[in-house]
């Protein structure tokens, strides 16, 4: 017999999800207020790094590796095989432990010298260089819409309208009550708003900086770059938008409905970042920015749980704490086994206390 499931928020988590599930048979509805990828939404970046290394932890290790078979089956077009290259300032940090995890799991990686990668580099910190030679960066945004329109092509229904939970089911602002088998919330950071009786996460306000290069920048070319122990990662000029910095330092609270300006201290630190690591990038003009958000559990893993009250109806979806996005196909695979009772869910990414020990995104992250 057919299920149904109806799917709200159509950011990486909800649109890899409706296009997975409507691909395995599914009567899908996927529910957006606004539009797939928009740029409010935390999927609506131009782009996201798609990486393997996770320090110890196998599971997200395998994920990413997953998932990055699944993008290249998505649209290969959407995967800058630019290759990821994490700074490593010792021999017992992250980036051993990620070399451990990745040469056990056959995902490859090898150790360089960071010198020469980039076109100007000072990097007398940096003990040694960990590279993911088949990583690289996704067009995030578009990657959002063309799982959409998968969807779609699969015989999902996308209703552009904001719903509201009412009892199991889902009903929208043109007055229209949804029903199905399941219905899955996955709202990112608006989830606080819909069920802050249930969940918790902190939002938070992190400012992405583009500054103008010369072609010399361009990426592929260029690698992605993550200094786990600054809490900072950038990416070359992909598609001549600039080349990208960003701290990984979790910003102030914010409200995803409210304005969407950059702070001066946000922009003064991805400066500082960009003239430390890059010499010939000190004073390059800044060139465009975008205001998004974390939506943080407080051990930042995600958070894919069953709601208390509807009898496995009814599930929560999101708690992509800054890592999220790169695992959209992966995740989906997953959540459509646990929502069709297939397997039971993974305790680690339930409601209720986490453990806060902050391991998956820098080491940095909320300590400034
Ligand atoms: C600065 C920054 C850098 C990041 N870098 C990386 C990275 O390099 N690699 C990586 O893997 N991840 C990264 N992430 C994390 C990743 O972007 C997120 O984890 C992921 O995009 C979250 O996706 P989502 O689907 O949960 O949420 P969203 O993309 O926010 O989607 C939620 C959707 O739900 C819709 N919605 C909300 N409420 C309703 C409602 N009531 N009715 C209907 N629709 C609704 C919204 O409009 C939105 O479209 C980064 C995040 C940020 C902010």
């Amino acid at each position: 017999m057919e299920r149904s499931i109806v799917v709200v928020g159509a950011g990486v988590f909800g649109a890899a999800l409706a296009r997975h599930c409507a691909r395995g048979g599914w009567a899908v509805t996927l529910v957006e207020a606004v539009a797939p990828g928009h740029v409010r939404a935390g999927s609506g970046d131009e782009s996201r790094i798609i990486r393997c290394g996770h320090g110890v932890d196998e599971w997200h290790a395998r994920s990413a590796r997953r998932a990055w078979e699944l993008w290249h089956e998505v649209d290969p077009a959407l995967i800058v095989a630019c290759g990821v290259l994490w700074f490593a300032h010792g021999e017992d940090g992250w980036e051993a432990a990620s070399e451990r995890t990745l040469r056990e799991l056959g995902i490859p990686c090898e150790r360089v010298d960071p010198a020469g990668l980039f076109p100007s580099f000072a990097g007398e910190d940096v003990a040694w260089g960990l590279w993911e030679p088949e990583a690289g960066v996704l067009r995030a945004r578009d990657a959002t819409r063309v799982l959409t329109e998968q969807a779609v092509a699969a015989g999902a229904s996308l209703e552009l309208a904001a719903a509201r939970p009412d009892g199991a089911a889902a009903m929208l602002d043109d007055g229209r009550r949804l029903e199905a088998d399941r219905v899955v919330w996955a709202c990112g950071a608006w989830l606080p708003a819909l069920f802050g009786d249930v969940l918790a996460l902190r939002i938070t306000q992190q400012d992405v900086f583009y500054f103008g290069a010369s072609a010399a920048w361009r990426t592929p070319g260029v690698p992605t770059w993550v200094d786990y122990d600054a809490a900072a990662y950038g990416v070359g000029d992909v598609d001549g938008r600039g080349v990208k910095v960003c701290s990984d330092v979790e910003g102030p609270p914010f409200d995803p409905d409210g304005d969407r300006v950059p702070l001066a201290a946000h922009e003064a630190r991805a400066r500082e970042l960009l003239a430390a690591r890059f010499p010939a990038l000190a004073g390059a003009p800044l060139v465009g920015t975008r205001v998004c958000h974390y939506e943080l559990t407080a051990d930042t893993r995600f958070l894919v749980a069953p709601h208390p009250e509807h009898d496995g109806r009814v599930w929560l979806l999101g708690g992509g704490s800054g890592h999220g996005f790169k695992h959209g196909p992966a995740l989906a695979e997953q959540v459509e086994r646990w929502v069709a009772g297939a397997e039971p869910p993974d305790p680690r990414f339930a409601l209720g206390p986490r453990t806060a020990d902050r391991a998956l995104r820098t080491a940095g992250s909320g300590v400034g």
